[in-house]
């Protein structure tokens, strides 16, 4: 990224965040929270009315009855799996953990002074933990598993099967399963498989986002929604941290519940579609990848090049002018891939991806 800005003119596939903007009405949203006097500190868990809209429409998507309380509102996605991770696990405990996967995860637990276990997913299991795997990545300090579906990096989904297998293996354990769903309204194909819905005993924590959904990165709104005790704890860990969430912030997020929804399907339809002639452009070419079922990316196999995941980056960037996220930043074991943004606009996103088969010798 600090070669890139030197640039001009510069493909930017690194960046994960919506080429699309925010929402009109979710903008006016805040202006008239700003301007009517909503800039104070707010209730540390939320405003009431965007905890109690939130926890309306879980109970509707995953059927786990659930209540305000329950939902704590936090500056982002990210806060909401620090705040978790803070709650369940103490220094030295170990949480599971997939490779390739979002590198805030393993950053979070180094702070935190909690062992990540990583467990390497690949293709040939559709970049999906085993049971088996989890089995073996268990040991008497494990305090929990972390899932992602969609997932960052590969854009895997979770089906339904493999969900309740993964919630039963947690139940067997007797650990909690951490499911960051922050990509839930951005599936390809069929319906998300959210964990809570197979949530019997209380034992899931969904970390969400308004971040992806509503194009809202900038806003820094997330929530956590998790059984009482774990819910009492997110709130109690909030408060010296951040207190709470930016308040115009929070009704913006309250309009974008309330408001148009088009804008989700809209969005996912135009990932869909770059996902496609991405997908029809690097498989011509002799190029494998991941086709992702959901989220913005693409986890594309750059061995071809015979050159390591970060060297190859600096030669696309320094020769083509095209960013990319070496694959080794997700985790060991992917130094022979990259992971690129589907959320660019298509004339550069093509265009970027051109110059890397060019880059691979393909
Ligand atoms: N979880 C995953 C898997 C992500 O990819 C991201 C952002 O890229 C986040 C969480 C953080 O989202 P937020 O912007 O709400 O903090």
């Amino acid at each position: 990224m600090d070669r890139a800005f030197g640039l001009t003119d510069c493909i930017r596939l690194e960046v994960g965040e919506p080429n699309f903007p925010t929402p009109q009405h979710v903008l006016d949203a805040a202006d008239k929270a700003a301007r009517s006097g909503k800039t104070r500190y707010t209730e540390n868990p939320g405003i009431p009315e965007l905890r109690a809209r939130i926890a309306g429409i879980f109970t509707a998507d995953t059927g786990r009855d659930t209540k305000m309380e329950d939902v704590v509102v936090t500056t982002g996605a990210m806060a909401a799996l620090y705040t978790t991770l803070m709650s369940i696990a103490n220094p030295d405990d170990e949480v599971i953990v997939m490779s390739p996967s979002w590198p805030n995860y393993l950053m979070q637990m180094t702070l935190l002074g909690i062992r990540p276990v990583m467990v390497s997913t690949n293709e040939s299991n559709g970049h999906v933990p085993t049971i088996e795997q989890l089995e073996s990545a268990l040991t008497d300090r494990t305090k929990a598993v972390l899932i992602n579906s969609p997932c960052n990096p590969t854009g895997a989904v979770i089906d339904q099967t493999q969900m309740s297998e993964i919630i039963e293996f947690a139940r067997r354990a007797d650990i909690y399963v951490i499911s960051d769903e922050v990509y839930d309204k951005i599936v390809f194909e069929g319906t998300h498989a959210s964990a809570a819905s197979q949530d019997s005993d209380g034992r899931v924590v969904c970390i969400h986002s308004f971040s992806k959904t509503y194009s809202m990165t900038g806003w820094r709104v997330g929530y956590a929604v998790a059984p009482p005790a774990i819910a009492a704890l997110v709130r109690k860990c909030q408060e010296p941290t951040v207190s709470c969430v930016n308040a115009p912030a929070q009704y913006a997020a309250l309009a974008a519940l309330d408001g148009p929804q088009e804008i989700i399907s809209e969005m996912r339809d135009a990932y869909r579609e770059r996902r496609d002639e991405v997908n029809r452009l690097l498989s011509s070419s002799g190029i494998s990848a991941l086709k992702p079922g959901g989220a913005f990316y693409m986890w594309i196999d750059v061995s071809s090049s015979q050159r390591s995941d970060v060297d190859f980056a600096m030669d696309l960037v320094d020769k083509h002018q095209v960013t990319v996220v070496p694959g080794s930043t997700f985790g060991p074991g992917n130094e022979d891939r990259v992971r690129i943004s589907l959320a660019t606009a298509p004339d550069q996103l093509y265009e970027g991806i051109r110059r890397l088969i060019e880059e691979t010798g393909s």
